[in-house]
């Protein structure tokens, strides 16, 4: 029989205020414990109500990441498949209302009958019931808490991960706040009274820190570290800096070498050699020392949140590194766009995801402009669905062509709702999500970026290319280099006798990561390169 070793469990907690990067500290510690020979997954638990993001505003939440297995989640899930080998899934997001909605439900069922249903226990063994699943064959799980320690909300997660360390043991339970160390210029000093507060609210509710990680502009002195170690009552090399970066796949190697990754092993009582870090130590070199630069024009309607484009931006770097190229990402708001020659300056134009009208129209002009002035267009989901629109308007003289989603009376719904989103009134979790199999046609752009016939792409939509329009449009010469294998859907669109004009039905961007750069964001980067004049 095979011992496995007991499942280690870390959990990040956070201080101060929101935006301290602890999704990102938290993908670093798994690329770091996964550099040191260790299986890691993670668990991002989100204390808000809804029982998942997909119907938050991107204003609200940034960008909803979709997994596999089609669940729509948190955006620090993206971190989590960036920085490690790990997927994720439906187990790896839990929000407070779905805890609630699975507790109540049970209530509903009679499952504890005759029982006064409680936050504690029946609320708190519903989260550690989820951490315990997410934990499933790792060696080490990463349990990330959203929001900040003080919050009404995250209390119930707060004591069911202060439970946990009674439930599985001391050596196997690893403690990590995260807060900020200001620099006040006007005094010229680092304050950490803030990391005193939250460490102390921390404490009110049974957690005492094993590491503290601090936010700070500036490496922490050693006189700064031992205070916070003596105010927050934790070893002198337990208070880690994690310095701001300039790019944040430098994270795992600062941390390292500010001894996080020795810390949490030595708290764990994991025995592991030094961590294999030459792959990250490189694409840090090529990341900060690129040959050339090319400028990708993003026309969207959430520029001034770019939050929302997480795992956009990050595909485009991630060519970037491909190519020893910057790239550098100008933000259009495509609600008031209505001169497209304000592009004329870009290397390449990716008219991304959306919703609803507004700003729809900003975006075909913005397409028209790539097409006609053959500069390399990238559309993705409503990016692709807006080329089909432009392409029926100017190209296959279908003047009113629109999508159902902006005009329902549209006699030319080139792209309209899926038969199977018919009459669909719940609005949670029912889009077409998740992966999704595509062949494509040889010789096209699709099928040379990916050298293969046959891939899986991660969806999120509700409308599709309308067939009723499909000879129409061919025969006006769009090419459609990807469906699904049944034919049925049409999944990938392009643009003859042009230097790179794509659009796809899916996201290819969430599957992404630094060391396997998506091959269509590798193409698309290199043609807008290759009119910069800085490839080959
Ligand atoms: N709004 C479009 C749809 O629902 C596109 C969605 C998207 O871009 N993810 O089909």
């Amino acid at each position: 029989m095979v011992m496995r070793r007991p499942t280690k469990f870390i959990f990040v907690t956070g201080g101060v205020l929101s935006s301290l990067g602890k999704g990102l500290s938290s993908a670093s510690i798994g690329a770091l414990l996964e550099a040191r020979g260790l299986k890691v997954t993670f668990l991002k638990l989100d204390p808000y109500l809804n029982v998942d993001p997909g119907t938050m505003n991107p204003f609200q939440h940034g960008e909803v990441y979709v997994t596999d297995d089609g669940a729509e989640t948190d955006l620090d899930l993206g971190h989590y498949e960036r920085f490690s080998q790990a997927r994720m899934g439906k187990a790896n997001n839990m929000t407070a209302g779905r805890i609630y909605d699975t507790v109540l439900a049970k209530e509903r069922r009679g499952d504890y009958l005759g029982g006064t249903v409680q936050v504690i226990p029946h609320v708190t063994d519903e989260i550690k019931e989820a951490i315990q699943n997410a934990s499933e064959g790792v060696d080490v799980l990463i349990c990330e808490v959203g929001g900040t320690v003080g919050d009404i909300e995250s209390l119930p997660f707060l004591e069911a991960i202060r439970q946990m360390r009674s439930d599985v043991g001391r050596e196997n339970t690893c403690y990590i706040h995260t807060a900020l160390v200001p620099y006040i210029a006007t005094a010229g000093e680092l304050k950490t009274k803030p990391v005193q507060h939250s460490v102390k609210e921390l404490r009110t509710v049974g957690i005492a820190p094993d590491v503290i990680l601090c936010r700070t502009d500036r490496f922490l002195p050693k006189a700064v570290k031992n205070k916070i170690a003596l105010f927050c009552n934790v070893d002198h090399d337990a208070v880690v800096t994690a310095k701001d970066v300039e790019t944040i796949y430098e994270l795992p190697l600062i941390l390292h070498r500010e001894g996080l990754d020795e810390k949490i092993t030595q708290l764990l009582g994991i025995w592991t050699g030094q961590p294999e870090l030459s792959n990250w130590e490189g694409l840090v070199e090529r990341a900060k020392n690129p040959d050339a630069e090319v400028r990708i024009a993003m026309v969207g309607k959430y520029v001034d949140l770019t939050e929302s484009y997480k795992s956009l931006n990050e595909a485009l770097y991630h060519a970037g590194f491909a190519h020893r190229a910057r790239v550098v990402i100008e933000y259009f708001d495509s609600e008031k766009l209505d001169d497209a020659s304000v592009l004329s300056g870009v290397d390449g134009i990716l008219v991304p995801h959306g919703f609803g009208s507004r700003g729809a129209e900003g975006k075909v002009l913005a397409v028209k402009y790539a097409r006609e002035k053959k500069i390399p267009y990238f559309g993705i989901c409503y990016g692709m669905q807006l080329a089909v629109i432009e392409y029926a308007r100017h190209v296959a003289g279908l003047e009113a062509a629109n999508s159902r989603e902006i005009d329902p009376d549209t006699p030319n719904g080139v792209i309209d709702l899926m038969p199977e989103q018919r009459g669909v009134e719940d609005k949670g979790a029912t889009m077409r999500l998740g992966a999704w199999p595509c062949k494509l046609e040889p010789g096209t752009r699709a099928y040379e970026a990916y050298g293969k016939a046959e891939i899986d792409e991660r969806h999120r939509h509700r409308y599709e290319f309308n067939n009723d329009f499909r000879q129409q449009l061919v025969d006006a010469g769009l090419v459609l280099s990807g469906t699904s294998p049944d034919g049925r859907l049409v999944e990938i669109v392009e643009v003859k006798d042009h230097p790179w004009f794509l659009g796809c039905q899916f996201h290819p961007e969430f599957a992404s990561t630094p060391f396997q750069p998506h091959p269509l964001f590798v193409a698309f980067v290199a043609a807008a390169l290759e009119r910069t004049g800085g490839l080959g």
